[in-house]
């Protein structure tokens, strides 16, 4: 039986957020899953891209995620997880079959992706939904998209089918690094998003300032995983 802390926890939990269904679930590419949700919460909430969503777990964690697609009228999100995380919330969501009912917290503001101009996207297979977000939202603007991945052919097929083409896709953090500064200096006044893991992150920012490439330039950040913590919020 649960201890006391997990079932204050438990009920505290269930003041928040509503139901919505699971519609449909698909495997773009090994490792990656596409979850279609719907119900009639996500009509009553006003989504911009980059936000993201909370799914509650059988056990009670709470894990983040990006839609990549939020039909407001229909009442239906589409969201994509990738990467090789261990924890909670990867079992639960590989567990997801048509019909499961899952507790939705949000949406939350996240990454602000309101820019006069196409930025550059960097990150890892957790990033998709955010570059997925952009790419619905602004058809006639492709963003750069650069994304370091441990399957890299993997990471491409699951990309295309949140409508996104990458620029590059690399497998090691060197060459992400590497790769990022040829894009920084070639597009002087794009915004650069960095997200996905906090380390790569750090190491990203360390990059681009020691090659004085800071310049005024619009830099956004968001961690979505850290190499030494669970469930960032
Ligand atoms: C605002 C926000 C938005 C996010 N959006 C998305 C999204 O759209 N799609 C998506 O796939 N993920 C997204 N993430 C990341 C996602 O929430 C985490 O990968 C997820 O929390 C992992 O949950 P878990 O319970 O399986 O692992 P956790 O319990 O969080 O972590 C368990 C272990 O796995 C490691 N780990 C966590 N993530 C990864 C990873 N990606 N690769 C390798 N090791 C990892 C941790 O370091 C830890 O050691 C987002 C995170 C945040 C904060």
């Amino acid at each position: 039986m649960p201890g006391v802390f997990a079932r204050v926890k438990s009920a505290g939990l269930d003041r928040f957020g509503f139901h919505v269904a699971v519609e449909d679930v698909q495997e773009p590419a090994p490792g990656f899953a596409l979850i279609t949700l719907a119900g009639e919460g996500l009509t009553k909430n006003v989504w911009h891209p980059g936000d993201c969503v909370k799914l509650r777990t059988h056990d009670d964690h709470l894990r983040s995620y990006t839609p990549f697609d939020w039909d407001e009228s229909a009442g239906r999100i589409r969201l994509l997880r990738g990467g090789r995380a261990i924890g909670p919330g990867t079992h639960f969501l590989s567990t997801l079959s048509i019909g499961a009912q899952v507790q939705l917290l949000g949406p939350k503001k996240s990454v602000d992706l309101n820019f006069e101009r196409a930025p550059i996207i960097v990150g890892d297979e957790t990033a998709l939904g955010l570059c997925g977000a952009w790419a619905g939202s602004h058809p006639e603007s492709p963003a750069t998209v650069l994304l370091e991945a441990t399957d890299v052919d993997g990471c491409r097929a699951a990309a295309h089918a949140v409508d996104v083409n990458p620029n590059s896709v690399v497998s090691t953090r060197d060459d992400l690094i590497a790769r990022l500064i040829e894009l920084v200096r070639a597009s002087a006044d794009a915004p650069l998003v960095l997200s996905g893991c906090a380390q790569t992150i750090a190491a990203l920012r360390a990059a681009v300032k020691s090659a004085e490439l800071n310049d005024g330039r619009v830099i956004r950040v968001k961690a979505y995983w850290d190499e030494n913590r669970a469930g960032l919020d």
